[in-house]
């Protein structure tokens, strides 16, 4: 009996002791899981981040489903393309190089094939590029031979001492390094074409004393948009890149916002990069790509703070939109236009295309 209730009493003891160690170690449990889902919560720094546009003024109630779907497609892939650059731990500059180079490819957009037609009927490309983390940048402007204006506003940003070469200056430069030049014509899509014949109609041959941006606009809807990029890598620097044909209908000559360093197109570390889209003139006025720095730096405001404000309060209703990313990662998406192709995605898996195909107009 001793025996027994002694062992008894043991057998006790150790159920009360393990029954201890398990409440300790479903404590513990929860308290590793806890921590687990908090981790998930709470605000890891984001490694990278990365935004698109294709051009404000655009919106899919104005193209059929078809068109919207590969539209869509594209900025599906462009943004894909920056993400793997990015997920890779390559830079800023190369994610927005790429991607800019691959919208400028496709003819559905206003940049490289694809580019809207000048007054003169010819084409006239704009592009800029800016690395953050030393404020380099390079520009052209004008040209009407380069396949790929972005990458040679990145050969004067990196091979020349110069920020912003033009039109046959700009083609000389190119070709001393080694770019191919290609016939103007590489250029011409039907579409840029009727967009531009329906522009002309309405604004005349002369835009030059005729030239009505905000009728522009209108028209430059048919033609797809401006596109832009700007990016966050996980070295922490910051890239924005712009390119484009301009406005249709433009005068022979004239230079828009995206090849502006601070109006189209900025980028400095520890603030944000911008790329812009929309009626140059009035982003060349405000100085907007900066402007959105300033209101950050200066006013302390959130990224999407800052574009809110100038899109709201700066820049009058349908001059265009904004992409921004800051230098802890948020991203900030807006226009004040009709609509605007975009995407954002970053290092936690967000991957977002902005381009709602139930907007569809319904097939002819
Ligand atoms: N901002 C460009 C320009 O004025 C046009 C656009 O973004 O659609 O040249």
């Amino acid at each position: 009996m001793r025996i027994i209730r002694f062992d008894s009493c043991r057998g006790a003891r150790v159920i009360e002791l393990a029954s201890f160690a398990v409440v300790w170690l479903w404590v513990l449990c929860r308290l590793s899981l806890g921590q687990e889902v908090m981790d998930q919560d709470a605000k890891k720094p984001l490694k990278y981040a990365i935004a698109l546009h294709g051009g404000a003024g655009t919106a899919p109630s104005m193209y059929p489903r078809k068109a919207n779907e590969q539209r869509r497609a594209s900025l599906e892939k462009a943004l894909r393309l920056g993400v793997d650059v990015l997920a890779d731990g390559g830079t800023a500059l190369d994610a927005v190089e790429r991607v800019v180079r691959f919208l400028e490819d496709d003819p559905q957009f206003n940049a490289g094939v694809g580019a809207v037609f000048n007054a003169a009927g010819g084409h006239e490309l704009d592009a800029a590029i800016m690395d953050g983390k030393t404020l380099n940048c390079g520009a052209v402007a004008g040209v009407s031979r380069i396949k790929n204006p972005i990458t040679l506003a990145r050969r004067v940003m990196t091979d020349s001492p110069h920020v912003l070469l033009i039109g046959p200056g700009a083609e000389e430069f190119a070709q001393l390094h080694g770019f191919e030049l290609v016939p103007p014509e590489t250029f011409d899509t039907p579409q840029a074409r009727k967009a531009w014949e329906r522009t002309k109609r309405r604004q005349g041959e002369h835009p030059a004393s005729n030239w009505k941006p905000k009728a522009c606009a209108e028209d430059i809807g048919t033609t797809m948009g401006t596109v832009g990029c700007v990016a966050l890598d996980s070295h922490g620097n910051l890239a924005a890149a712009t390119s484009t044909g301009g406005m249709s209908n433009k005068s022979f000559g004239r230079v828009g916002d995206s090849p502006i360093i601070g109006a189209g197109t900025y980028a400095a570390n520890g603030v944000v990069a911008v790329s812009c889209t929309g009626t140059g003139e009035q982003f060349m006025r405000h100085v907007v790509a900066y402007e959105v720095a300033a209101l950050m730096k200066y006013r302390q405001l959130s990224v999407d703070d800052s574009v809110n404000q100038i899109l709201t309060h700066v820049l009058e209703p349908d001059d265009g939109g904004i992409i921004a990313v800051a230098q802890n990662g948020e991203i900030s998406v807006r226009y004040n236009t009709l609509g605007m192709g975009s995407g954002a995605a970053d290092s936690t898996g967000r991957f977002e295309i902005f381009w709602d195909l139930s907007q569809s107009k319904p097939d002819e």
